[in-house]
């Protein structure tokens, strides 16, 4: 909503009703409750009652000399109800899984179960500091600890760090260890192979390490065409980056293939883990011949994504690349106690300040500990499973570009709906005014319009079923008024936005001028 001021809402149009009861509700409030904190202000309201001073009076001038600020800026006057208000209504103005469905295909917007945030606010845990004596810090290394040993179980790998802080810079990190693994035998090497259907972050990756980024083309199953990368790898190879199951939601079947034509010539298979959901407790990247992958604990292990929260993207990899994990790494001393070893020679250096994002690897160890070995095998095929519900009971209305079996998400195409004019956005937009937040859309670029929805394992029957309904009555809608879809959403505060001024020209903040707020640059 950068580049609009608020309005109330447009009655919406025929169609479904919003299922949406939180914000319909607030969409009921009067226009004047609306308004941004600053144009409530009025002068002299307090939003705390201090009791009476009890101590000798000093001067604010003499205790802070010219630190003291002399104009406030305007701060707004308010109550605390206001203040209340304000802020609990923005809440309501975004959409969030704790609302509903959210199956943003690639990103595993899964719930975020509230017994990690039980753990992760146990005092002890929660203040600890990064400065702690090892000494005192013991119970924080052991929970330190056993996330790596779960990841190092779950991944089938030999090590791991925990220090990257999201999986683009875990990204980085894995091929930062393959660079420095082939630099250690002297051979350093010039490409990094990329099939097309990857996610941007991995020739991003490729490219910012030094690399040359080597195009592959994938087959008419969506994966990765064996006999081609035969032909390309060569001992210029590095590594290949391969997202398995791939952005189509297809598991590479070849994988073994795969490693085997690497490994031939000496380059390293780097595995980009962030759909793990389709794996965890099924299938480890270890034993079908993964060297490194990277995690996204914001994905899979359920710590909070996006604005929510920081992210978290562990590396695991095999013994061979063990020698180059970023400093310091956590190790068993002989009385048992655990300590960081900074004395690592071939280390590729530090990739984050401290250890890591510690609340987040709270929030996943305790959702692995809450599932223990059987609910997370539950929890992957329960997500494999709701995805292919989505798959069969939409396939007769939206074309599916590729017949091979899905994981866990299923990737459509707008194909038939853009024959009467509307595109995957359109789509999406329009899935707003049921309540929903969108799917992917245009991504993989192997599709040409795609709709790329991943429910996770979190829904139950009953919300896929709203969600199914809800895509089939668009489905209808395209054919008897594309226009209703064209022009959607119709529910929302606001409805389509100039998204490229808001990139190229954003507004960032209101500057508060007296009691009017005028939107500044
Ligand atoms: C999300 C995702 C990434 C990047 O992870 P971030 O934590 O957003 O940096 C990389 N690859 C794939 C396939 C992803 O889905």
């Amino acid at each position: 909503m950068a580049n609009e001021t608020l309005k109330p809402s447009a009655a919406p149009v025929s169609g479904p009703t919003p299922r949406n009861t939180t914000l319909g509700k607030v969409r009921t409030h009067p226009t004047q409750n609306e308004g941004l904190i600053f144009e409530k202000s009025s002068p002299g309201k307090r939003a705390v009652k201090l009791p009476p001073l009890d101590v000798p009076e000093v001067d604010p001038a003499a205790l802070l000399g010219e630190h003291l600020r002399a104009d406030l800026g305007c701060m707004p006057e308010v109550s605390e109800i206001e203040i209340i208000r304000h802020f609990t209504r923005l809440s309501t103005w975004n959409y969030a899984i704790d609302l509903g469905m959210y199956p943003l295909g690639s990103c595993t917007m899964k719930y975020n179960p509230r017994v990690n945030e039980f753990i992760a606010r146990i005092e002890g845990l929660a203040e600890a500091h990064p400065y702690q004596p090892e000494s005192l810090a013991q119970g924080s290394l052991e929970v330190v600890s056993l996330l790596e040993q779960c990841l190092i179980e779950i991944t089938g790998m030999d090590a791991i760090t925990l220090q990257p802080a999201a999986g683009a810079h875990g990204e980085f990190t894995g091929i930062l260890l393959v660079r420095a693994y082939h630099e250690s035998r002297g051979n350093a090497r010039r490409k990094v192979i990329v099939p097309d259907s990857a996610h941007g972050t991995n020739p991003a990756t490729a490219a910012i390490c030094g690399y040359e980024v080597q195009n592959l083309k994938s087959n008419a199953l969506g994966m990765v065409d064996v006999a081609e990368l035969e032909r390309i790898v060569d001992e210029d190879t590095a590594a290949l980056m391969l997202t398995n199951p791939s952005t189509i939601g297809v598991f590479e079947s070849e994988i073994h293939k795969i490693a085997d034509v690497l490994h031939a010539k000496g380059a390293l298979l780097y595995m980009d883990g962030a759909n793990m959901n389709a794996l965890v407790g099924k299938a480890r990247p270890g034993d079908f011949g993964v060297d490194v992958m990277h995690l996204n604990l914001h994905k899979t292990f359920s710590t909070p994504h996006g604005g929510g929260g920081p992210g978290s993207g562990p590396v695991a990899c095999k013994a061979i690349l063990e020698p180059f994990l970023p400093t310091p790494v956590l190790a068993r001393k002989r009385d048992g106690s655990m300590t960081w070893n900074f004395d690592r020679p071939q280390s590729v250096g530090r990739v984050r300040a401290f250890y890591g994002n510690y609340g987040m690897f709270l929030r996943a160890l305790a959702y692995i500990l809450a599932n223990g070995p059987d609910g997370l095998r539950q929890t992957t095929e329960d997500a494999v499973l709701n995805a292919n519900y989505i798959r069969a009971s939409l396939e007769d209305l939206y074309d599916l570009p590729y017949k091979t079996a899905s994981m866990h998400e299923v990737v459509f195409s707008d194909r038939r709906q853009a024959a009467r004019g509307v595109r995957t956005g359109d789509i999406a937009k329009r899935i707003i005014d049921y309540g929903f937040h969108p799917f992917t859309v245009s991504f993989p670029m192997i599709v040409s319009g795609a709709l790329m929805i991943e429910p996770t394992e979190s829904e139950s029957k009953e919300e896929l079923d709203l969600f199914i309904e809800a895509m089939r009555s668009i489905a209808q809608e395209v054919e008897q008024s594309p226009e209703l879809v064209k022009h959607a959403p119709h529910s929302t505060r606001v409805s389509r936005l100039d998204e490229a001024t808001a990139a190229r020209k954003p507004i960032l903040r209101w500057r508060p001028t007296a009691l009017s707020s005028q939107p500044v640059e």
